[in-house]
């Protein structure tokens, strides 16, 4: 858990759960020069990728980006939310980045099948739920976390630039899925932005090229991630990252045509 602030907007990071992945499981095409990242990597070589959700306290709202992996991978996101000083009932908006199984995993109470934020609009976007919900056969993690928040009464579709508060706003950012969004910060002249998966791993900043199966549009999310870093890097911004080495926070440094991660709040 690590708190900040951007203007007046609080952000915290919170831990779930971290993966790890052979390289040629997540660059199969540049598996081997995956090795000259030792940082990122743990001592069998295996790319580190972390879950980090992001609560946001802005404009007198607590907002949670996405729930992380859940209970069945021990994940931690609940208590870390607790370490944080928040109750789940003090959460007033949920929303995914997208709707992969890693980011949705703490929706819902496994025993009562009822909300875990008992408060809360779960925000869905719209162009996940059009392109999973159709799918045969149905993904697991979409039938027991997602598809539920519809029939409880829960759920709120929203697409494209979408006002969560006067401080925080969605931004389309396809490719890794098809309706991924991004959160914007802005509050009294600072800016951030809650990133999703539009990077994976701070690899992705210096190679945007290096093509993942994670992405579902290799040419969507390439060109999303490249309109991304030329953004960031120009506004400064500071990042809160999915997958990026816990807490995830970090800035977008451009040093000619190049672009890397450089991680902490400052
Ligand atoms: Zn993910």
């Amino acid at each position: 858990m690590q708190r900040t602030r951007v203007g007046n907007v609080e952000v915290v990071s919170l831990l779930d759960f971290t993966y790890t992945f052979k390289p040629e499981g997540v660059y199969p095409g540049a598996a081997d020069q995956v090795a000259a990242y030792p940082h990122y990597l743990d001592t069998d070589g295996q790319v580190l990728m972390p879950c980090n959700s992001f609560l946001l306290r802005a404009d007198g709202r607590t907002v949670l980006v996405d729930t992380g992996m859940g209970p069945e991978s021990d994940g931690q996101l609940m208590t870390e939310l607790s370490e944080a000083g928040v109750r789940p009932d003090e959460v007033d908006q949920v929303i995914f980045t997208h709707l992969h199984g890693d980011h949705t995993g703490w929706n819902l109470d496994r025993a009562s099948g009822q909300p875990l934020f008992p408060r809360a609009r779960y925000l869905v976007p719209r162009g996940d739920w059009d392109h999973y919900r159709g799918r045969e056969p149905a993904g697991r993690s979409f039938v027991r976390d997602v598809a539920p928040l519809e029939t409880l009464g829960c759920m709120d579709l929203v697409e494209g630039d979408h006002t969560l508060t006067p401080s925080l706003v969605t931004l389309h950012t396809p490719g890794h899925t098809p309706g991924h969004l991004s959160v914007l910060v802005e509050s009294a002249g600072e800016r951030a932005c809650i990133l999703g998966d539009v990077m994976l791993t701070p690899i992705d900043i210096e190679h945007p090229e290096w093509t993942s199966p994670f992405d579902g549009d290799h040419a969507v999310a390439e060109a999303t991630r490249r309109a991304m870093l030329d953004r960031l890097a120009t506004e400064r911004s500071l990042v809160g990252a999915a997958h990026l080495p816990a807490p995830g926070f970090g800035r977008i440094v451009r040093v000619e045509a190049r672009h890397s991660w450089r991680a902490g709040v400052e």
